[in-house]
């Protein structure tokens, strides 16, 4: 007979896939370096990064320069993801006038990314223009346009050449790893910012920026860091915040069994929860039932169980869930 674990139960993860820590990668201002460089680099390792355009920047949504952009996203759907980054990057002196710099460039964000009129998107505030709003002026005009500031980060995550102006100060792989390493510790979200990379403005050295992104990779393989989209990392933390796992009896034959509830609209809030139970030492894989609460049709999946724990992805909504 099975010896059971002593805490058999299930939980909702920190962070998608279980890893320590998040990190997002920013590539602000669509420059031709992320375009040329960056990217390729991104899609040979299935690494996400989030690009913050300004659509005004270009002739209409048929400039080359501004469609190249839409059709990466629909090609490599959750790597390449695009940004509100303001139509002419400014806005931020009135409510009306971040409303009109956002509604206009997130449509166009969201139809040349293949989403939804009503996806939700992450807000990069752009810099070097005046910017006399308050935090929750802001936040109550991006809210109403279905978007969110990207998290708060210091200036050493903001990348740029040695010589750029001191704020900037995260110059090489070193710097960089570093950040990464707060994170693991922190079990925390950060993030990386680029404009360009080896090439273009405020350009952080290509050489640094390749052996980042492998380092990035590697941790990622390893379980350490989830590299996900700024709205991606958003959206997991508001499901897992508004989220309830409460654990039941689990039923003839199984090992565990949990009903979830979720306070976030899985409209919108659609990034799959990465739950963990544990489970019997000596089980290799479970069989996880989900049956939904409104009613749809239950779903079934095998799940890896390595010593003695078993990481699953479950949509984020209302479910009642059994292990066996
Ligand atoms: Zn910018």
């Amino acid at each position: 007979m099975d010896a059971m674990p002593e805490r058999n139960d299930i939980r909702i993860a920190r962070w998608q896939g279980a890893a320590t820590a998040a990190v997002s990668l920013y590539y602000d201002d669509g420059t031709d370096s992320a375009f040329d460089l960056v990217v390729p680099s991104l899609v040979r390792r299935r690494l996400t990064g989030t690009f913050y355009l300004c659509c005004g920047w270009y002739k209409g949504p048929d400039d080359p320069k501004l469609a190249r952009w839409g059709a990466l996203a629909r090609r490599h759907p959750g790597i390449v993801v695009l940004g509100e980054h303001t139509w002419g990057h400014g806005g931020g002196t009135s409510a009306e006038g971040l409303a009109d710099a956002i509604a206009r460039n997130g449509a166009l964000l969201r139809e040349m990314s293949g989403l939804p009129p009503r996806a939700l998107l992450s807000f990069g505030r752009p810099g070097g223009c005046p910017w006399t709003l308050s935090r929750e002026e802001e936040a109550a005009v991006l809210a109403a346009h279905g978007e969110f500031l990207r998290h708060d980060f210091g200036p050493e995550n903001s990348g740029g050449p040695a010589n750029f102006h001191r704020e900037v100060a995260m110059h090489t792989f070193a710097d960089a790893a570093a950040i990464l390493d707060r994170a693991e510790q922190d079990g925390g979200w950060e993030a990386l910012l680029f404009h360009g990379v080896g090439g273009d403005w405020i350009a952080f050295p290509a050489s640094e920026h390749e052996r980042i992104l492998a380092e990035i990779d590697r941790r990622r393989a390893e379980g350490r860091l989830w590299c996900g989209a700024a709205i991606a990392v958003h959206k997991y933390a508001a499901e897992r915040d508004a989220a309830r796992l409460e654990t039941v009896a689990a039923p003839e034959g199984a090992l565990a069994a949990a009903r979830l509830s979720v306070a976030t609209d899985p409209a919108l809030f659609d990034e799959p929860l990465t739950l963990e139970a544990d489970v019997p030492r000596d089980r290799d894989s479970v069989a996880v039932e989900t049956a939904p609460a409104d009613g749809a049709p239950p779903s079934s999946l095998r799940a890896p169980a390595v010593d003695g724990l078993a990481r699953f992805d479950v949509p984020p909504r209302a479910a009642s869930i059994a292990v066996r």
